[in-house]
């Protein structure tokens, strides 16, 4: 039986005082959480400060993204994934759709990444996802099975015992329009048996969040699916009611 997962990618939001009264109001929700592992992502700069803030250890604090490069050094603007371990991150979202369309992040890169993350024990969540234009043109699944290989090449099956994926249909981010159960099940069944061809042992534990106008009023239903083990949620994880009563769904 996998254990659920939700995090909150919190993306470039918040102030020091709007992630206070959010962490605080999760702290004070936090012992309702039950059997499901919680996570929130904030910006990079407001790690320690979240990280600090929380009063409850049934929520860990992950990244939105770390430098491929393995070792510090000459690159500015970037943060290692030792800086990420430095403050007890426990997890890095990479390859989001944002990354890949606005950054221009390629597979291999968001493979190197996921590498490099392994390499220091901290747990990447690996965002796929296609475009409305992709699934109706019905290349959906290839789309997919692609930005999967690209880290399959580089890790390897086995590394997939200690990687979340994160199926997040590109045109439900953001838009309120949430993929269907069913149409969510589907992709989530797809990914699961295209690991199960490489090693099914494994594919039967890996969890597979959805991501996607994730609410309180649809969470029950998506993560009610056999496929569907917890989300990635942008929006409704900045507002602390919404993101625990979506935690409390898992
Ligand atoms: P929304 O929940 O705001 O649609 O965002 C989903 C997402 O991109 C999480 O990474």
């Amino acid at each position: 039986m996998r254990k659920p997962f939700v995090a909150g990618n919190w993306k470039m939001h918040g102030s020091k005082a709007s992630i206070l009264s959010l962490v605080t109001g999760l702290n004070a929700q936090a012992d309702q959480l039950g059997n499901v592992d919680v996570a929130v992502c904030p910006p990079a700069i407001y790690i320690d400060y979240v990280k600090r803030s929380l009063s409850s250890n049934a929520i860990s604090v992950g990244a939105q993204n770390v430098a491929a490069e393995p070792v510090q050094g000459a690159f500015t603007g970037e943060i290692s994934v030792e800086m990420l371990k430095d403050f007890a991150c426990d997890y890095v979202i990479l390859g989001h759709s944002e990354r890949r369309a606005i950054y221009g992040e390629t597979d291999a890169e968001v493979a190197q990444k996921v590498k490099v993350a392994l390499t220091a024990n901290i747990t990447p969540i690996l965002c796929v996802g296609e475009t409305l234009e992709e699934r109706e043109s019905g290349v959906m699944e290839s789309v997919i099975a692609s930005q999967l290989d690209a880290v399959l090449d580089v890790v390897g099956i086995d590394s997939f015992a200690d990687i979340v994926i994160a199926y997040e249909p590109i045109w439900a981010i953001g838009t309120g329009v949430t993929a269907s159960p069913a149409q969510a099940q589907d992709v989530h069944e797809f990914i699961r048996g295209k690991l199960a061809g490489l090693n099914s042992a494994i594919a039967e534990k890996v969890i597979i969040q959805y991501g996607g106008s994730v609410k309180p009023d649809n969470a029950k239903e998506l993560f009610g699916q056999a496929d569907i083990d917890g989300g990635l949620i942008g929006g409704a994880s900045l507002n602390a009611d919404d993101f625990i009563a979506i935690c409390k769904a898992a």
